[in-house]
């Protein structure tokens, strides 16, 4: 809608206003200006003005209409806030009815899809178009004479709730559109309101705030956003709408012009260009079958990742004379089909509670239940937690269960189904004893799980070696879970420090081994004997003892033994270490078995003395962000976020993850967004670009 070399000007112009306001003459171009970055922020998510800029050429356009109230137009920017409040929602009838869609589940309805298409048009070949299934509140706007004069709810197809002040207030959706370019006098389009799911996440926790009810879902903060009486109310809720089609056309003489434009996809583009928002990469033209069902499948796999809530896609032929040529059921489109996404909750049994120890001796309490199908894979294990997640849920043996499993989310419990209840379910009666070792549990009065406390537990003993060689931890390449369980059942393994001792000609004759499995795993030992000693401190499994803290204790000691004669003020110089952290550190190197423990891991070749890695940064004392807070936002160009933090942490700057009154700097790269927003509503932060940065540390 605005090329690049116009956008400079608009940016240019605002400047312009910001410094010597806008005269009488030049209102109509300061409301040109200020719909410009209306676009910008709402349709296109990347504003190019600071909120505050934005307001201030917002109030000198309120300023002068107040002076000049005869200029004041309906499509004014300022006319989206609602004066008086509309208490009825008038009943309206939509210029065409808003019908319903069919459904398909999988490729084979597709393609049932397709052959019914072929044999109602008799058209063997044709193109669809495919765009996100919005799950919000469906809408239909007028336009006429390129204003918005209508905005109405779906209501039941044939007629809706009325509610123009409530669209007016939702600025994704233009005031003024310049329909009459096309040709167009009248038009209605249809959309779907909705909600980013952070912005959700952020309107909720603002009613948490106010103790008001929290929004069950995106889908109802949007619908019931529409609904509201205040149209203020409405425009707090920070509601989008994406349009999805252009359903009526009609010239000036009220000729019906629609099918004019031959295609939905040119009609869709059209739009775009008019500055509405429709979804862009998520829309997608194909020939056949095979790439619609690919394009679906793709936004199917990602779908959490996608701002907005979609459930499903939608496929259209694009070709109008082919959609009339299909026509309608009573019910819904015969040209138009949904493709549903995997349901992402389902119902269960609770068939039995298993408890798992891991390597520091917590007690995971895990549910089995008869194996359901939730959003494309088999689910029959859940992780229940701990015993206060069981009874503040009220979770019994033999309860139906819901079950929900959100993309890469591993699956949780929702709820029990009470009412379903038939009075045999048994409520889960929590070991007192340690499934593994038959150990007392215990449980510290400020934790959430009940742990073993035995050092010999079997269990804890396997779970301990799993993680010592896992990735996080020494990263022994190709020596994984069933490894470490088939040479613990062989009593090749009892410690740790035999994983540093194996003897690698029997390992070969093992079944399933031979000489070249054998001799990859050696080297890989081989290879992890050589690890920083912050590695060898997080695979050690010290309760409370995590990767940032081994790497904070692995700069403060030349060998790890080092910490056996640490005294309580070593700890307590330390920042990121607490109290808790320090017993438990100290404890275990207080316990000569440990000791021994790393003695003879270190007899074996293990590492025990600091690496290059392991040493501090040297900052030097004119470091440029010498104890300095920074981060970073956006899309970098020069370099990788992961380069830019080092070269930070070189240059004496720490970096922190959120913006707060604690950051100094904000370096702000591509397409920065609420963190950059945030960081100027606070006032304190230093607001860099990419180069400035790069300048800065030259
Ligand atoms: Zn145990």
């Amino acid at each position: 809608m605005y090329e690049a070399s116009k956008q400079k000007a608009f940016f240019e112009q605002s400047k312009q206003f910001l410094s010597t306001p806008a005269t009488k003459d030049q209102i109509e171009d300061l409301r040109d200006n200020l719909r410009f970055h209306e676009w910008k922020y709402y349709v296109e998510n990347s504003p190019v003005l600071s909120d505050y800029e934005y307001d201030m050429l917002y109030k000198s356009l309120e300023k002068l209409e107040e002076t000049y109230p005869a200029l004041i137009t309906e499509d004014s920017p300022t006319q989206r806030v609602a004066k008086d409040l509309t208490s009825e929602f008038n009943k309206v009838k939509h210029l065409t009815p808003m019908l319903s869609l069919g459904n398909s589940y999988n490729k084979e309805d597709l393609v049932d899809f397709e052959k019914s298409i072929v044999k109602l048009t008799g058209e063997e070949t044709m193109t669809f178009a495919v765009e996100p299934k919005f799950d919000g509140g469906s809408i239909a706007l007028v336009y006429e004479n390129d204003q918005l004069v209508r905005g109405a709810t779906r209501g039941d197809g044939t007629q809706g709730e009325e509610m123009t002040a409530n669209a007016k207030s939702i600025k994704s959706i233009p005031l003024k559109a310049a329909f009459s370019k096309y040709g167009i006098h009248r038009v209605e389009l249809r959309g779907e309101a909705v909600i980013r799911k952070d912005v959700f996440d952020r309107v909720n926790q603002e009613r948490a705030k106010n103790q008001q009810v929290l929004f069950a879902n995106p889908r109802n903060a949007a619908t019931g956003g529409l609904r509201m009486k205040d149209a203020n109310e409405t425009a707090k809720r920070g509601i989008d709408v994406f349009i999805f089609q252009l359903s009526f056309a009609e010239d000036a003489n009220g000729n019906d012009i629609l099918h004019q434009f031959e295609k939905h996809s040119t009609c869709i583009a059209m739009l775009k260009d008019l500055g509405f928002k429709v979804p862009k990469s998520e829309f997608g033209v194909y020939s056949t079958i095979d790439e619609v069902s690919q394009h679906c499948i793709k936004w199917e796999n990602q779908r959490e990742k996608y701002p907005y809530e979609i459930d499903g896609m939608v496929i259209k032929v694009d070709d109008f004379k082919l959609q009339e040529l299909a026509g309608y059921t009573q019910h819904h489109p015969r040209w138009a089909i949904a493709y549903k996404f995997k349901a992402k909750q389902a119902t269960s049994i609770l068939e039995k509670v298993e408890y798992q120890v891991g390597k520091t001796g917590s007690i995971t309490p895990v549910a089995k239940i008869t194996p359901v199908a939730l959003a494309g894979v088999t689910v029959s294990s859940i992780s229940l937690h701990n015993e206060e997640f069981i009874q503040s849920k009220d979770i019994r043996l033999g309860d139906t269960v819901l079950v929900e499993r959100a993309g890469d989310v591993i699956p949780y419990i929702v709820k029990s189904l009470d009412e379903l209840r038939s009075g045999k379910e048994i409520p889960i009666d929590f070991p007192k004893q340690c499934p593994s070792c038959n150990y007392d549990l215990i449980k510290p009065e400020d934790e959430a799980k009940w742990r073993c406390p035995n050092n010999y537990c079997e269990a804890q003993i396997i779970q301990k070696m799993i993680f010592h060689v896992s990735k996080d931890a020494m990263n022994i390449d190709g020596f994984g879970k069933s490894y470490v369980e088939r040479f613990y059942d062989l009593a090749w393994l009892r410690d740790i420090s035999d994983i540093y001792n194996l003897d690698y000609q029997a390992i070969a004759e093992l079944e399933g081994f031979g000489e070249k499995s054998a001799t990859k795993l050696q080297e890989a030992v081989l290879k992890a004997k050589q690890n920083p000693i912050h590695r060898l401190l997080n695979s050690l499994s010290i309760y409370h003892l995590g990767r940032k803290a081994s790497k904070v204790l692995a700069e403060r000691i030349e060998h790890v033994l080092d910490l056996a004669d640490w005294t309580e003020e070593n700890y307590t110089d330390i920042h990121d270490v607490g109290p808790i952290l320090a017993r438990e550190v100290s404890h275990f190197f207080q316990q000569e078995e440990n000791i021994a423990l790393i003695k003879k891991m270190e007899e074996y070749g293990v590492n025990m003395k600091q690496t290059e890695e392991d040493r501090p940064v040297e900052v030097a004392e004119d470091a440029p962000f010498k104890g300095k807070t920074i981060l970073f936002t956006g899309s970098l160009q020069q370099m990788t976020r992961k380069e830019a933090q080092q070269k930070a942490t070189l240059a004496g700057a720490k970096n922190i993850s959120a913006v707060s009154s604690k950051l100094d700097f904000l370096v702000v790269g591509e397409k920065a967004g609420s963190k950059l927003k945030k960081a100027e509503a606070l006032g304190t932060v230093s607001i860099l670009t990419e180069e400035d940065f790069l300048a800065m540390i030259e």
